[in-house]
């Protein structure tokens, strides 16, 4: 699942600036914590959205998760090294310099605050820039570091970080994955929706596209609707072109709100990794 940091640290400033009311923030911040814990998570998509809903459900076989498991590593140590980092550096700073002194990188920023001379500085040599953000990704999506929006997104401990510090608990990581580029492009298609359309297929469409108008078709008939009452022609052509892997890329997809990924979810899902 791809996002990055700084979307992290300014969705959580907009939440803090925002003119809405105490109560209301908690909320969001609960929101974008499940969000994160979500997009990091090892366990099947269906599985958290159900136990979310309070159902207990068994792994669909058809999310990312289920298609390609991640793979887990002991990350205890890169956690700890991270951790220290931001605290022998007062707690002040972003991903962005923590990453330069876990990997010895002499910047002007590194030099001016001579972290240089930190006893972290080059210990995380091993892992790779990409790597250290998916570490700090995940710190964040765990809630063992919080990013300041007062101060700049700067990265500090929270009382969880503590036993991992010490080392009383271990902590297991997921390990990024290099993911081919969506093989997909945008087809003409997409947009020229036509409301009144019967939902069949058409000759032009893409193997998937065909498919999901043939589903969309069968649902429409089944609980006697027209087909755009199912999800409309725009929708399922950005389905075909977004070719989402997972409900929260779905939710992603314009036209599909909860009420729709909950009812139609698995089988738009099945239909995409079955056509791709
Ligand atoms: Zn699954």
């Amino acid at each position: 699942m791809t996002y990055g940091l700084n979307d992290v640290v300014i969705h959580r400033q907009m939440i803090e600036e925002s003119a809405s009311p105490g109560a209301q923030k908690r909320v969001e911040r609960q929101k974008l914590e499940s969000m994160l814990a979500y997009c990091e998570s090892a366990r099947c998509r269906r599985v958290i959205l159900l136990d979310y809903f309070g159902e207990q459900a068994t792994p669909c076989g058809n999310c990312d998760v289920c298609l390609e498991p991640p793979i887990l590593w002991d990350g205890t140590v890169a956690a700890q090294k991270a951790l220290s980092a931001a605290l022998r550096t007062g707690q002040r700073f972003g991903a962005g310099h923590l990453i330069d002194i876990l990997r010895g990188k002499n910047t002007e920023k590194v030099q001016q605050f001579g972290h240089q001379g930190l006893p972290t500085f080059g210990v995380g040599a091993d892992i790779d820039e990409r790597g250290w953000r998916s570490v700090f990704r995940q710190l964040l999506a765990a809630g063992l570091l919080d990013a300041d929006a007062s101060a700049y997104g700067a990265l500090k401990l929270t009382d969880s970080a503590r036993p991992i510090l010490k080392g009383e608990t271990r902590l297991q990581l997921r390990r990024q994955v290099e993911r081919p580029k969506s093989r997909a492009t945008r087809s003409s298609r997409v947009g020229t929706g036509n409301a009144a359309s019967s939902g069949a297929s058409r000759s032009s469409d893409s193997p998937l596209l065909a498919s999901l108008r043939e589903w969309r078709l069968a649902q429409a008939r089944e609980q006697g609707v027209p087909a755009y009452v199912i999800l409309h022609d725009r929708t399922l052509g950005e389905i075909a072109a977004l070719l989402p892997a997972s409900v929260s890329a779905l939710l992603a997809v314009p036209g599909i709100g909860a009420a729709k990924a909950e009812r139609y979810g698995d089988a738009l899902l099945a239909l995409v990794a079955a056509r791709h």
